[in-house]
């Protein structure tokens, strides 16, 4: 079991994980690991579960109702979908909680959903939207006009693409993480309500975002940097 080596040379380390911190449907984990044979550790993030529905449509863990009718299409790069519509009046003045894997009814895998497709929700009724880990990107326009959405948080969102969340003059709290690395032209133009960013990073990661022009509502905000949970 153990491995023994000659004289002079350095061992592997031999790591053995143990989940210290269990992650729920929101919530990232923690893994531990140890070194068998030194004092080594180091700690893994784990993603959050993200809710995983019932036949009903509601979440095994926590009840939560996630959508569904909304529309996919398989990205032209077939490791993912893109939710193009179907959120209608279904979700009016609720919360949008958008699920993380989508199963085509004639494949046998599910992928992750990956991207909100342009325009998806424009003009809709939500409150709150619940975007998954999955989520990478948001397209042109996904949220423009949303007039009543106050609030969102993202966990590995790449790119807000232009004016994703214009027109959403209730929002006023927002959640970004370290991944972000670009904002487009005018993704939060008239939004007037935005005072509080809270972002994962720190100044300098925030400054590599690139940002496009008629973002300066997103500018002014208050940032709360090295942000920790969502
Ligand atoms: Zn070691
Ligand atoms: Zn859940």
């Amino acid at each position: 079991m153990f491995s023994i080596c000659c004289f002079g040379c350095e061992c592997e380390h031999k790591y053995i994980g143990v989940v210290s911190v269990d992650p729920d449907c929101v919530k990232t984990g923690i893994k531990k690991y140890e070194c068998e044979y030194c004092d080594k550790t180091y700690e893994e993030v784990l993603s959050p579960y993200w809710h995983t529905p019932n036949n009903d449509g509601n979440c095994q863990r926590c009840d939560i109702k996630i959508a569904t009718n909304l529309e996919f299409v398989l990205l032209q790069t077939c490791d993912g979908y893109s939710v193009i519509g179907g959120g209608k009046k279904y979700f009016e003045d609720t919360t949008l909680t958008i699920p993380s894997v989508y199963k085509e009814k004639s494949y046998y895998t599910e992928r992750p959903v990956k991207e909100i497709g342009e325009n998806a929700f424009t003009n809709l009724q939500f409150t709150y939207v619940n975007f998954p880990p999955s989520i990478k990107v948001l397209r042109n326009g996904a949220f423009s006009n949303c007039v009543k959405l106050k609030k969102t948080s993202f966990y590995k969102i790449e790119q807000i693409n232009k004016n994703a969340f214009s027109g959403c003059v209730l929002l006023s709290k927002i959640y970004l993480p370290k991944t972000l690395n670009y904002i487009g032209e005018n993704a939060f133009k008239n939004c007037f309500s935005l005072t509080n960013i809270y972002y994962e990073g720190n100044k300098s990661d925030w400054d590599l975002i690139l940002i496009g022009d008629g973002n300066n509502n997103l500018l002014n905000a208050n940032i709360t940097f090295n942000y920790v949970g969502n």
